[in-house]
């Protein structure tokens, strides 16, 4: 009957499952205070004592129930607003009894309000060598009884049957001893029932270091089982493709950050095995032209390039870059998305397949399975964060050995969250901007201040510059969000009158046809101004765009804010973006703010992001589950997690295998069953 509400309600199935439902806090009932004692400094007390007087005191709301407990040294008041009648029918003024509650003082004088009461027997018998654990329960378990204390007299039950030789350490010897960690079995012990408060932090550290260490070397494990046994496409050589573009057309000087990335780019793409490798750039780093290059690598060893972007706009942004900067050296590139008409499509589905296109660049429309390659050499993902694991999969069986992979993505990932969200992928950083950027300078204007926004606006588009408004548009109230989103129009339209000024607009619900005529009207500078919502967000390259307006900016997550953001700021003017709210917006919202007035780092702004909001919540690696510790937290607990890390390689260089004898118990628990984490078994 107790086993069914725990399945139901905890789903806690078996003994062990049981035995890893840890407790949310503990309390601390390993002493009696004398009342003398007690000072203000302290959070919960316990007192024994014999109960000197009980009385019911107020009327209606004010109605208490207020009783003294004296000791040898003092007297102290207890006073309960609930459940009066079953206090006064459980004590008996004269016995003695032991309190226990949060302490408070009122008029100097200590006072415990709803405290647990015990008599001496009851206490005696609970035996308090211990810190007791409280377990978070449901209201249903709580209404049969078995309520966050109840719990725990189950787990102690479980813990007078276990033996130690059933809890089987999983972590070698040696990296226990070198980070003076405890067993596995006391950790466990210790984290229920634990002596004081510091048994249960190193309880915690192992079982986190435990979450941690696994998960890496399961990544590890991966990441080498694909390079000892996976085969790739050998690029043996740089070619006249990459040679002449690198010498004769590349419109500027590398950074040193580019050259590096391209250098371990060409390392693994010549290595014979398959690369799967995540560049990471903050916004404007410059990571299309490193793409652009790899691809120039896989021409040369004669095969095709492909690019997939998360959005039409994108997409045909690339495919006119491409197209620009490879026209001198004869390579065909050819654009396929959603839109393409019948008979382009037909004829450019017919390229790939026999090889005349060299280049494909697209969005979703390229892993449809129509789309057959001649000889797939690279595959490249532009934006990471907007593509799920299944549609990079998809791109690896365009061939039938997998093409190289390199995936990109703008949203800065903190790299502890890179470390646990794509730890199945090499990774590089562009962790360097092109030369002559100014950065962006941000405020917070609120909407009273208007029209001196405007007036500023009206300067920057005098001097030339065109400027972007953002609205929020968000899928829940799609409907309402689109009226916004008009109405902002309008709004624009009455401060910026045509034919002074003329307005481009961008969103969602437009056909991509029309969508794409208003975009290359303010790409060509027809329009000084574009009204979008956030599908502007990624990639869109407009350098003399110097000016963004958001609006709304509270309804905008960090990274968002940074990616928008990143639309200004690509030329050499100096630029800025210009937060818009309403006087009252919550405190996450100003924090969010203040850090984007802050900073223009874009991993400063994740790693914030990541402590805002949690891992769960970034962009793109909700699916993965790859963060879902039970104990780890992987923003506050980096330092363990780089430990883990480095433990985790350090073990596989030497044994990759785990054939050592003593990586056998680590092994076995890696393929174990219960060995419970989300990426299930090892082979
Ligand atoms: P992102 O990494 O956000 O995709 P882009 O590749 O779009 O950035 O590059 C942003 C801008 O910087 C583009 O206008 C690009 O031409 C320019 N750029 C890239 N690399 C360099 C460089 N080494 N020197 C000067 N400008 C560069
Ligand atoms: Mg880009």
């Amino acid at each position: 009957m107790r086993a069914d509400m725990l399945k139901k309600e905890l789903q806690i199935f078996t003994f062990e499952d049981l035995l890893f439902y840890f407790p949310f806090k503990h309390l601390d009932k390993t002493q009696i205070h004398t009342i003398a004692t007690i000072t203000a400094g302290m959070d919960f007390v316990q007192v024994r004592g014999r109960l000197i007087s009980m009385e019911v005191l107020g009327e209606k709301r004010g109605r208490r129930l207020v009783a003294h407990l004296r000791d040898g040294s003092g007297i102290i008041e207890l006073t309960w607003f609930q459940g009066i009648n079953w206090v006064q029918k459980m004590l008996v003024v004269g016995n003695e009894y032991v309190a226990f509650g949060r302490l408070s003082f009122f008029l100097g004088k200590p006072q415990l309000s709803h405290p647990e009461i015990e008599t001496l027997k009851e206490s005696n018998e609970a035996g308090k060598n211990f810190l007791e654990p409280i377990y978070s329960v449901t209201e249903k378990l709580k209404a049969r009884g078995l309520n966050g204390r109840a719990l725990g007299k189950l787990m102690y039950q479980l813990f007078l049957v276990l033996e130690e030789k059933e809890i089987t350490e999983n972590i070698p010897l040696t990296i226990l001893q070198h980070h003076a960690m405890c067993s596995r079995w006391n950790a466990l012990k210790q984290i229920h029932f634990p002596k004081n408060y510091q048994q249960y932090e190193s309880a915690l550290i192992r079982l986190k270091f435990e979450e941690l260490f696994i998960s890496q070397l399961r990544w590890g494990m991966m990441r080498s089982a694909r390079h000892r046994y996976s085969r790739g496409i050998l690029f043996s050589k740089v070619g006249v493709h990459f040679n002449d573009f690198f010498h004769q057309y590349l419109p500027f000087p590398l950074t040193g950050a580019q050259k590096r990335v391209l250098k371990e780019i060409r390392q693994d793409m010549g290595s014979g095995i398959q690369m799967n490798r995540l560049l990471q750039g903050d916004v404007g780093s410059g990571k299309t032209i490193v793409a652009l290059m790899t691809m120039l690598i896989a021409l040369d060893n004669g095969c095709q390039a492909c690019i997939m972007a998360p959005t039409e706009i994108l997409a045909s942004q690339h495919f006119e870059q491409f197209s620009k900067l490879l026209n001198p050296l004869n390579i065909s590139v050819a654009l396929l998305t959603g839109s393409t008409k019948s008979a382009e499509r037909k004829s450019i589905l017919k390229g790939i397949e026999e090889g005349s296109i060299q280049i494909a660049v697209g969005t979703h429309a390229l892993i449809e399975d129509v789309v057959k390659f001649n000889n797939l050499g690279l595959a490249v993902v532009d934006e990471q964060h907007k593509f799920g694991v299944a549609q990079r999969a998809k791109l690896w069986k365009k061939n039938t050995v997998p093409p190289h992979m390199l995936v990109m993505t703008a949203t800065p990932i903190p790299r502890t969250l890179a470390m646990t969200a794509y730890g199945d992928l090499d990774y590089s950083v562009i962790d360097e901007l092109p030369p002559g950027r100014t950065p962006v300078t941000t405020v917070h204007r609120l909407d009273d201040a208007r029209p001196q926004v405007m007036d500023f606006i009206k300067a920057e588009i005098g001097n030339g510059r065109q400027v972007y408004f953002i609205f929020p548009l968000i899928e829940e109230s799609e409907k309402l969000q689109y009226e916004d989103l008009m109405r902002g129009f309008e709004n624009v339209k009455a401060w910026f009158p045509e034919p002074m000024f003329w307005i481009s607009m961008v969103h969602g619900r437009m056909p991509s046809d029309q969508k794409e005529i208003n975009m290359q009207r303010f790409v060509r500078g027809e329009t000084q101004i574009m009204v979008s919502t956030t599908v502007i967000e990624v990639g869109v390259n407009v350098p003399n765009a110097s000016v963004m307006i958001i609006e709304s900016a509270e309804k905008f997550g960090l990274s968002q804010l940074h990616q928008l953001r990143g639309r200004v700021g690509r030329g050499s003017e100096k630029s800025f973006c210009i937060l818009l709210t309403s006087n009252g917006i919550g405190k996450d919202a100003k924090e969010r703010i203040s850090i984007m007035c802050q900073t223009t780092d874009g991993f400063k702004i994740a790693e914030k992001d990541l402590e805002l909001r949690g891992p769960g919540d970034i962009q793109g690696t909700r699916q993965s589950g790859a963060m879902n510790f039970r104990l780890a937290d992987i923003s506050a607990d980096r330092g363990l997690l780089e430990q883990a890390k480095l433990e985790a390689d350090k073990l596989l260089k030497s044994d990759p295998d785990l054939k050592k004898p003593e990586h056998i118990a680590l092994k076995t628990f890696l393929q174990s069953d219960n060995a419970d984490t989300p990426w299930g078994k090892i082979s």
